[in-house]
């Protein structure tokens, strides 16, 4: 059984993460998506958040699993007895540090290998961080998180009232 993790934040799951999973879940037999719970980072989203939202909007894809971890991404991969690590390249500004990451989880763990998926070219510019800046002044954020995911995003910021009085008065 082929299977292979795909981790991340997540903080919120974009069209770009979906895609992603989407694809990847056609490479492998079982997909985990790792959900990183890291207290270094101060999230918008809880962890708990974070992981529902990602069992919403996959609860087509039989075969992908969601999963939080903290720690070592190579401890986790090692707990589930996984040995392919997926990550999605955006642009050149990506690749240094995921160089660096694939090439230190290596060094930890050899017999885990990263694989890298190139973003669709419709995603190429699009962060979590850039949706939580919109999402923050009011800004349509509905081309780039998935459906379900919109107003949670809003609700976080209490933009939502802003949205719709910009759209009634069109
Ligand atoms: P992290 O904090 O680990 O970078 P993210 O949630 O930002 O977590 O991203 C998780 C993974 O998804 C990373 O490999 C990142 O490069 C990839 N990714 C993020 N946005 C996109 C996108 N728009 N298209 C393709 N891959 C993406």
């Amino acid at each position: 059984m082929k299977k292979a993790i795909y981790p991340g934040s997540f903080d919120p799951v974009t069209l770009g993460h979906l895609d992603i999973i989407r694809r990847s879940s056609k490479l492998v037999d079982h997909l985990i998506v790792g959900v990183l719970n890291n207290s270094g980072k101060s999230p918008l989203f809880s962890v708990d958040e974070r992981v529902n939202m990602l069992k919403e909007v996959t609860s087509d894809l039989d075969n992908v699993e969601i999963l939080s971890f903290s720690g070592l991404l190579v401890d986790f991969a090692r707990k589930h007895e996984v040995q392919t690590i997926i990550r999605g390249l955006r642009a050149v500004t990506d690749f240094e540090y995921e160089l660096a990451m694939s090439q230190t989880n290596r060094v930890a763990a050899p017999e885990v290998d990263t694989i890298f998926l190139n973003t669709s070219l419709k995603y190429a510019y699009l962060s979590s961080s850039i949706v939580k800046e919109m999402a923050m002044y009011g800004g349509d954020i509905s081309k780039f998180v998935p459906k379900l995911i919109v107003d949670k995003v809003y609700d976080k910021y209490n933009t939502a009232g802003e949205i719709s009085t910009l759209k009634g008065e069109d």
